[in-house]
């Protein structure tokens, strides 16, 4: 076999802290690579040249040659060494999600760029190397490397987050809920309410909270600077200022809202009277669905029949006076909300099989599945076909196989909470359980399950035709 292993030494002008010269460092690194079992690896080197001023870098250049060419490891004295600007970390895991590869390390160990946690270590590192590069004098580089630190993910796992700052597909589901509710307009202590009989648990989040979310278990999560992936200062302060921690910049982690839909939760906080007000009428499908005509979201509009009478809710494309293709399309609220529920409630109750493996619905089809397996093994037991100890152990997979798919429609959803403890597979149960749902709350589910609900134009005296409504499912 030729030799999969290449050595990589880099030594740089304003290094301190690693005063290995590329001969040390190549020395060490032959030992590491011989103690992996390499016995000819082949030596690339950069000399004296700093990476941070963008100086080109030819034995780099021939290290990416020699890994598209098919070397799987790469000894290096330290990992900085390949890598000092975030722009050729990018362009280094890009290369190795096309060809897998390990970095072995002199000192600090092996970093594994074939795992999300691998890689966000790695940012992280390499932030912390492009603040010292940065900066010349020792002060600003202390300063500069506390920043760093700040910068990478600090501390353990926080809600919506894991330990290092991976990302929990569940909780970030719970937390863009929460943020959509917030800013919708609902209250903390209203989002505090939905939770806790949603019967979603607060996590490591509130130590000491019992379980139970309260209106500042809420605020803190939402105010945070983190949840939409940026870093703040925290003067070694035990509790967060009401309205967030000062923001500094880019943390190197997945956000899951946008800066600027924290920025705005951040001002309803300070200032509560910025809060939007609720609409009166709360609609199910308000903004969800879409004029056939000129694809704006609908609206829901109090409509009084010119002859008098009794007035009823529509759902309408507003007309807008810069907009003339605008307007015109309207249908009746109850009937179209009707018509959306019962689809979803379908799709819920029976998920077509011969979908593509992984999406949501072959996901929903398995946990349906499950659910009759269940069932299933309950009559089993009920007409002694089986043993105790056989339905125990039958229940105990069937739970366990549920509790997978459950991750996995979290992951493929981003809706997970909205489809939290539905009775997939069973018709009447889920209209019991539609029923305990609060308008957001069924918003979300048709969010999680459809990509579009688009509304054709009707004529005018008909009744409620379902025909005009398109509903496009989640793939
Ligand atoms: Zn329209």
């Amino acid at each position: 076999m030729v030799s999969a292993a290449a050595v990589y030494v880099r030594i740089s002008q304003d290094r301190s802290g690693l005063q290995a010269g590329v001969l040390r460092q190549q020395e060490d690194c032959l030992d590491l690579a011989a103690r992996l079992g390499f016995e000819d690896p082949v030596v690339l080197a950069d000399n004296d040249i700093s990476a941070y001023d963008g100086g080109r870098r030819p034995g780099y250049e021939l290290l990416v040659e020699q890994i598209r060419a098919g070397v799987t490891t790469v000894v290096v004295w330290h990992v900085d060494r390949l890598y000092r600007q975030p722009r050729e970390l990018e362009d280094l895991i890009g290369l190795v999600e096309r060809h897998p590869v390990r970095i072995e390390a002199v000192r600090g160990g092996g970093l594994d760029l074939n795992t999300a946690e691998g890689r966000l270590m790695v940012r992280q590192l390499v932030a912390a190397a492009a603040y010292e590069s940065g900066h010349k004098s020792d002060r600003i580089k202390r300063t500069a490397r506390r920043e760093a630190e700040q910068g990478a993910w600090h501390g353990s796992a926080r809600y919506g987050y894991g330990p290092g700052g991976v990302l929990i597909p569940e909780e970030a589901a719970v937390v863009r809920q929460m943020a959509d509710r917030f800013l919708a307009g609902e209250s903390l202590r209203s989002i505090a309410r939905w939770l806790n009989t949603s019967g979603i648990a607060p996590g490591r989040a509130g130590t000491g909270t019992a379980g139970i979310w309260y209106p500042y278990t809420v605020r803190s999560v939402l105010a945070s600077a983190r949840i939409s992936g940026q870093r703040a200062y925290a003067p070694g302060r035990r509790a967060d200022p009401v309205d967030g921690r000062e923001i500094l910049g880019p943390g190197d982690w997945e956000a899951i809202i946008t800066p600027e839909q924290t920025a705005r939760i951040r001002a309803i906080v300070a200032d509560p009277s910025r809060r939007p007000a609720r609409p009166a009428v709360l609609s199910l499908l308000g903004g969800i669905a879409r004029c056939g005509k000129c694809g704006a979201g609908l609206t829901i509009v109090k409509h009084t029949p010119a002859a008098g009478g009794t007035a009823t809710l529509r759902y309408a494309c507003r007309s807008d006076l810069s907009r003339p293709e605008r307007g015109g399309v309207t249908i009746g609220a109850a009937h179209l909300d009707e018509h959306v529920t019962a689809r979803v409630l379908h799709r819920l109750a029976a998920p077509r099989t011969s979908a593509r493996a992984g999406s949501t619905t072959a996901v929903l089809a398995q946990i349906s599945t499950l659910n009759a397996r269940l069932a299933e093994i309950d009559q089993d037991r009920q007409d002694r076909l089986i043993s105790v100890r056989e339905h125990t152990a039958a229940r105990t997979a069937a739970r366990e196989a549920l509790a997978a798919a459950g991750r996995a429609l979290a992951a493929v959803t981003g809706g997970a909470v909205a489809l939290h403890g539905a009775p997939i597979g069973d018709r009447s149960g889920l209209e019991v359980w539609w029923e305990s749902l609060d308008v957001p709350g069924r918003r979300a589910v048709i969010k999680a399950l459809t990509n579009r609900v688009i509304v054709g134009p009707g004529q005018r005296g008909r009744g409620f035709d379902s025909r005009r409504v398109r509903i496009t499912y989640s793939r």
